[in-house]
């Protein structure tokens, strides 16, 4: 045989999907995937059950995207999600690169009887973007944002993180509603609800939602706007993932200058009762531009508590002072690091540098202005312990946040002016019950003073008490979960149950 033969003999043979014996050429051709072995999973109902490995490898064959499988590569990684203390084993997890996969993915979770888990951040405190032998749906592929600067639109992907919304949105001049931590999801933040630095001003990240589509639990795909699908529509903004993925969303954009007034105001503990005070005075009343959220807190290690302002003031710069005239009363703080920063800067000034290293624990719920009497509860409360860090915070909310009604979209509690939270985090390795016990206790004191909570802050004992949580609109979120999941496979989320189930 001549060499140049020989050479051509070969291309064809790989071509036709031979596969030779050498590490470097197995490395360039992906081949096809092949399973290997009947796969265990659990049923909707909790029991187990045995997938045939000619129907996995159905589900592989159609994909575009991967398929990870326990024991394989890539599984251990695809299953984690941002809080160490959730452990969770999917039977299957599925990483899409656009709604072709998700539908093949929901269409073989459908016939299996599989719970489906959707991760885009997976920045759930309680771990409800993983679970344990059903299906999830790993969106970390699937991320891209595009901005239409005309339409004042942003076309962003299902997988999205918020720090690349804020970045691609910013360098046109535009923004839009989005959380405090850039390593957040777009997906679970924006059906849940979005409160963020800009809120005041823009309201919720889903009252920025134009369209979107979502694949539902039959496996189709729909867009939903307020001229298609409306119903659909409206429980996306604030019924989380009850009703399927949502692959795109459209976002609406507002012209914003890229340099704000922001950064942290650091006090001691002894000025934490005159700053609480002085912020639940007029911290309700300061103007849709001005964005401050308050804290209390002690770092692990024994270190001394501080309280502190974190500020993002978006108005016209000349009256920034004017508006934080009433907290000169507290004198010179610890640190000043308030300054003119780049916005985009800023929303990534509190992401961590290690996700990982620390379990979180959060109780949240919403108030209606602060009265004076709680402020006494939170600081009586708040106890140090060297081995965690401790921290009560309120996140500023009201504006043009209240604006919408309560029916307008399936987010009700359109009159919070605060979220108020307790945040506990402990190194994987501590006792997290006396931790646990603890954070139960001290917000025992203080839910009397909510109304309501935020569904994104939730943890699975609460989750039972949706119906009073969606108030006037609960009713017609049913109706809706009946028509688009009524064997509620999108189960792991602020649960709408179906009325058959309910
Ligand atoms: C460090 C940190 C900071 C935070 N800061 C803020 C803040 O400033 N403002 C605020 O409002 N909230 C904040 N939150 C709460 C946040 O809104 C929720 O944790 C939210 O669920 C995170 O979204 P995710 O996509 O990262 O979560 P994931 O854990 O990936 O998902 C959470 C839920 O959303 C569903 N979901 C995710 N993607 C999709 C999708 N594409 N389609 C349908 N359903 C989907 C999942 O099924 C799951 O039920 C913060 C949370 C953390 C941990």
């Amino acid at each position: 045989m001549h060499r140049r033969q020989f050479v051509g003999a070969g291309v064809g043979l790989l071509l036709a999907g031979y596969t030779l014996p050498s590490r470097a050429l197995t490395a360039v051709y992906a081949g096809l995937q092949s399973v290997d072995s009947d796969i265990q999973a659990l049923t909707l109902d909790d029991r187990q059950q045995i997938i045939p490995r000619a129907a996995v490898q159905e589900l592989a064959d159609s994909l575009r995207g991967r398929l990870l499988l326990p024991g394989k590569t890539g599984y251990e990684l695809a299953r984690q999600v941002l809080n160490p203390a959730i452990d969770k084993h999917p039977a299957l997890i599925v990483q899409p690169t656009g709604p072709a996969d998700v539908q093949s993915a929901v269409q073989f979770a459908g016939a299996n009887n599989l719970v489906i888990a959707v991760k885009c951040g997976g920045h759930s405190f309680s771990g409800k973007s993983t679970c344990d032998g059903g299906l999830l749906i790993d969106l970390s592929r699937y991320r891209n944002v595009h901005v239409d600067s005309e339409r004042r639109l942003a076309y962003v992907t299902g997988g999205s993180l918020l720090g690349a919304l804020d970045h691609e949105t910013l360098a046109r001049g535009l923004v839009t509603t989005a959380g405090t931590v850039s390593h957040t999801g777009v997906g679970g933040l924006a059906t849940g609800g979005g409160f963020g630095r800009v809120g005041r001003r823009f309201g919720l990240a889903l009252d920025n939602i134009h369209a979107v589509d979502v694949v539902g639990a039959d496996g189709q795909l729909r867009h939903a706007s307020a001229e298609e699908n409306p119903d659909l529509y409206w429980g996306v903004r604030g019924g989380g993932g009850n009703f399927g993925v949502v692959t795109n969303f459209e976002f609406h954009l507002h012209p914003m200058q890229r340099k704000v007034i922001g950064g942290k105001l650091m006090y001691s503990m002894d000025k934490a009762r005159a700053l609480l005070e002085t912020y639940a005075e007029h911290s309700p009343r300061m103007p849709d531009e001005m964005y401050i959220d308050c804290g209390v807190a002690y770092p692990p290690g024994g270190s001394a508590g501080f309280a502190n302002l974190d500020i993002c003031y978006s108005g016209p710069p000349a009256d920034y002072e004017k508006y934080m005239r009433p907290f000169a009363s507290l004198g010179e703080p610890l640190q000043n690091g308030v300054r003119e920063v780049d916005y985009v800067a800023l929303q990534r000034s509190g992401d961590f540098s290690d996700p990982r290293a620390m379990v979180s624990y959060v109780k949240d719920g919403f108030l209606d202005g602060i009265p004076q009497a709680m402020v006494n509860d939170i600081l009586e409360g708040l106890e140090a312990d060297p081995g965690r860090f401790t921290q009560f915070y309120f996140q500023h909310a009201g504006g043009a946040i209240g604006r919408v009604e309560p029916g307008d979209t399936a987010f009700v509690q359109r009159y919070v002016t605060h979220d108020a939270m307790v945040i506990l985090a402990w190194p994987p390795t501590a006792d997290s019950d006396k931790h646990v016990a603890y954070i139960r206790d001290y917000w025992g004191q203080l839910e009397p003073y909510t109304r309501g909570f935020y569904t994104n802050v939730e943890d699975s004992a609460r989750l039972v008490q949706m119906q009073s949580n969606f108030e006037g609109n609960f009713q017609r979120l049913v109706s809706l979960k009946d028509r688009y999941d009524p064997r509620n496979l999108f189960r792991l989320n602020a649960n709408i149950k179906p009325s058959a189930m309910g």
